[in-house]
This record gives C-alpha cells, structure tokens and sequence, in this order.
C-alpha cells in the first residue's frame, strides 16, 4: 500500500560538524602522526565520501600509548573516587553540549539514521558516563569489597555499529574504577573516538588517562597482546574473540568478550499484533540491523503467523530507506561494502536452501552501501540464516507451536546474548525468561537499554558483563 502522503526531506545540517582532513593518534594528551607515517581513509558509507584521512597505529605506537597510560596510572588511580567522579560529569556535560555534533558525525562516518544517532546512541553515551560517575566514589560499597583496586592499564578494542556508545560501554567504568585506557576504534568508524579525544582535553582529563589509536586488525592485536596491559575488553566478532581469547591465555591480563548473538524473538498467539510488529521491526531494522542483540530470528506461534506475518510486511513496507542525515530515514546505510557483501551472501544461501525471500518495494540511492529490509519466510533451523549472524537487515521467520517448542528453537544457537518475548501472560514470561539461555530478555519490548543494566552473553556471546553494578567487576582486581 502506498502511502496517500508523501515527506518532504528533512535533512539535519551537516554544517554543525567540521571534519578536519586528516586526524593523528591520541597519546598522552596529544594528537600525533603515527611513528612510521601510515595512513588510512574513513568513508561515509551513504555517499562513498572521504570523510578524512586517519593514522593507522603500529607496534610503535600501541608501545607509546601503553607507556603513556601506564604512566598517568599512578596519579589517576591515587585520586579520590570523587575527584574521578567530577572528570566523569564533566565528560557527560559536554557530550550532552555537543551532542548535536556528534550525531552528525556518527551518522556520517557510521551511516545510521540521524534519528537514532541523536535519540539513542548519544543520549546514552552521556547517561553513561553520568551513571559511572555517579559509582566513582562509592565502589567500596558495590559488593566488591571495601576497598577495591582498579586493574591498572585497559586495552579496549570495539567495533564500527554504536562506535560511541561502545565507547562509552568501556570508557565509563574504567575511568570510574581508576584505570588508564588505551581504546582502539572500528577502521570504519574511527572519527568520534578522535572527537571524543578532543572532548578529554576539553574536560581537561590529565594527560594519558585516556589514549586513542586509530588502525585496523593488526592494531588491535598489537594492542592486546602487548605485555604492558592488564586487562583487555573486546566487542567485536566471536572469530576474533576466540583469537584474543588464545592471545591472552596464560598471561596475567584480565579478558571481557562482548561478541555475537543471533536472538530469537518470540511471539505468542495473545501478544498484541501491532505492539509486538513494532518490536519485531525495531529488533532487526533499528541500526540496519547492526546489533549484536538484534532480534534475528522470528518465532511466531503457528496459529496467528499469517495474521503477524501480513501485520508486519504492511508496517515494513513504510520503512522509509535513505539519507542517513534525513530526519524521516528509518533505515540507513550499511556500514561497509565488506559488510554488504556478507549480507548479500547471507541471503542468497538463504534463497538457494529454499527459504522464501520478501522485501517491500524500495528505491535504493545509486551511491553508497545499501540493503532493504528483508524478510525469509519458511525457514528451518538448518539453514545458514537461522544459524548465522547476518548483522544486517534480514529477518529469518520460524514458527512454533508450544511454549516448550519455542523455548527448544530459541535455545537452539551457539550464541546467547538477547532474547524477546511477546505475550500478555505474566507467568509465561517469567516461565520463559528462565528457561532462555540469553544475557537479556525482553519482555513485551525489544533493545532496550540502560546504564544501570548489565548487558552480556551466554555460550558463544562472550563472557563477563558491561553496565550496572556488574560492570564494575571487569574493572576491578575482584
Ligand atoms: P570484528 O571482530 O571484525 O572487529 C571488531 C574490532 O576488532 C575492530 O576494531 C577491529 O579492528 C578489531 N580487530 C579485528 N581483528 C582483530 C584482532 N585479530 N585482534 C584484535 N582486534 C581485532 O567485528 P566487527 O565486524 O567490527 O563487528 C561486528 C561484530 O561485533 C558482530 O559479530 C557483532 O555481533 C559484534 N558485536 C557485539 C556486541 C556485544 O556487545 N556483544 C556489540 C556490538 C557488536
């Protein structure tokens, strides 16, 4: 059904962000080339646009900033809670004052629709450093003893969806619990962590707290392996969780892995058809379905599946696909032509194993990175796209009959981060969220998150947790 009205653009302004054309590492409060020279390029995957020109950090540099941190660790980590605590704050403050700014950027450089860059990612980054500062002085009253001690210099690597937000996920608690960082961003998304570097100064963190190094894999893994580093935090891919899971194993260093999830969202035959079709779009459409929790697998009851299944493709076919910085975009770019083309794949195997493929009709811009919102009807959980993470905008639809059915199926993965549940009955859902082997699980709502919560996987999904009380623990010598 077409829609009787149509939108007039509404682009947010890029003018509010000014990219310079090249960026250096952050070390030890400085912006700096990178020691042999090398550079690579951040593209804007709406429009194929060279956004800027970044350093790509060797073994040289991953050395200085690991020096860098360890030596502003002494004095960061002798500070009062409170004094740590009002570095946080003001950090907060003027991620809120530039938020604007940063949404664009994000949007730029990530692809997301500016509608979520400004309402979701960045109202959380502040609400993250806003909650951890808030733990800053009070950690000896968090369940880890009474004096706990911060773990000391943290290699944190996180991946190109949430670039900021995933950030803060590891910035936040480190600095609370008084350690020093030393953060390596996505190579697709390296411009707000160098923002966030200028925010640091702003706030005026001492030198080395915090060090950003710009690169790729090979960065990442010089970062974790080097011997100066006691803890290492990482979101990312399962595959290269289990490679710096190998690094780490036998070394002193302290290891959190935030990886995969393939999560099931479930629907019963007394759910509320249009409240629980908005969750299901916002479980696998929100981000381009770039999120680690997202609602990937659809298990519908079989007796109101063709009453949600026709519910769902009217509302998906109102998806409006376009202009990341268009304020009516619900669907942005993909990241990456690396990342369209494994979900190409994806969903080409899920053609040839039989499933059938519906997308609505949509008109695709003709430059830049793009997919529509797509559904796989008739699938099985031996094909490849029930079993693997498609990080895309591709909905694989499965049916159940039975509550211990749909328990069996949703359980039935490697991975074991989210789950979703959409039911009136109370008791079912508490029956089902005990049964589910997931980190989270929604119910009657879907990627809901919040500071306070802790947030991790089962399985395949990682281990240790990020956010709350809990998030503290990975920061802390407990
Ligand atoms: P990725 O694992 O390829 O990259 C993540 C980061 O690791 C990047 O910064 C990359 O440069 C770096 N890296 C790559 N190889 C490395 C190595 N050998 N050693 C050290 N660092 C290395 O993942 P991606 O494609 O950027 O992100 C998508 C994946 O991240 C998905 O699988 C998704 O589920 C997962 N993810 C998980 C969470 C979570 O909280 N559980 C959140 C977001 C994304």
């Amino acid at each position: 059904m077409t829609s009787p009205f149509s939108y007039a653009p509404a682009p947010e302004s890029r003018s509010v962000v000014e990219i310079a054309p090249s960026y250096g590492l952050f070390v030890d409060g400085e912006f700096r080339e990178a020691a042999d020279g090398k550079v690579f390029k951040t593209v804007s995957p709406s429009s194929e646009e060279v956004l800027s020109e970044v350093a790509q950090a060797g073994a040289a540099d991953v050395d200085a900033a690991v020096g860098a941190a360890r030596k502003a660790f002494e004095k960061w980590s002798a500070l009062p809670g409170a004094e740590r605590a009002k570095y946080l704050f003001r950090i907060a403050r003027i991620v809120q004052e530039r938020s604007r700014e940063l949404a664009v950027l994000e949007s730029l450089d990530n692809g997301k629709p500016i509608r979520e860059s400004r309402d979701a990612d960045l109202p959380l980054v502040a609400a993250h450093f806003f909650y951890y500062a808030g733990w800053a002085d009070k950690l000896g009253h968090a369940g880890y003893g009474s004096d706990p001690k911060p773990l000391g210099v943290a290699a944190q690597v996180i991946p190109w969806n949430f670039p900021l937000l995933m950030l803060a996920w590891k910035v936040a608690p480190a600095l609370a619990c008084g350690n020093t960082v030393v953060l390596k961003p996505a190579e697709t998304t390296p411009l707000s962590a160098l923002f966030f570097a200028d925010i640091c100064r702003q706030a005026g963190l001492p030198k080395g707290v915090v060090n950003i190094l710009t690169g790729d894999g090979s960065t990442g893994a010089e970062l974790v392996a080097h011997e100066g580093v006691d803890k290492v935090a990482f979101t990312g891919s399962t595959e290269v969780g289990k490679a710096i899971a190998r690094t780490v194993a036998g070394t002193r260093k302290k290891l959190t892995l935030e990886l995969g999830g393939k999560a099931a969202n479930i629907v019963f035959d007394d759910a509320p058809v249009d409240q629980a079709v908005e969750g299901i779009v916002n479980g696998i459409f929100f981000n381009q379905g770039h999120v680690c929790c997202a609602g990937s697998r659809l298990l519908v009851q079989e007796s109101v599946a063709d009453e949600v299944l026709d519910a769902l493709k009217r509302r998906m076919a109102t998806l409006r696909v376009g202009d990341p910085l268009d304020k009516n975009t619900d669907v942005g770019a993909i990241n990456s032509a690396e990342q369209l083309a494994r979900i190409t794949a994806l969903a080409e195997a899920g053609e040839a194993e039989g499933a059938e493929r519906w997308a609505p009709a949509c008109e695709l811009p003709s430059s830049g990175y793009w997919f529509a919102p797509t559904l796989f009807t008739g699938v099985t959980q031996a094909h490849r796209i029930a079993r693997e993470e498609i990080f895309g905008p591709v909905l694989s639809v499965l049916t159940f009959r039975t509550p211990a059915e749909a328990v069996e199926k949703a359980n039935n993965t490697p991975y074991g981060l989210s789950a979703g549940i959409w039911t009136e009955k109370g008791s079912r859902i508490l029956w089902m969220a005990d049964k589910l082997r997931a980190g989270v699980v929604w119910a009657n709502t879907f990627n809901k998150f919040d500071p306070t919560s802790p947030f991790g996987g089962y399985k395949e999904s990682g281990f240790g947790r990020e956010g709350g009380r809990h998030g503290l623990e990975a920061y802390l010598n407990v």
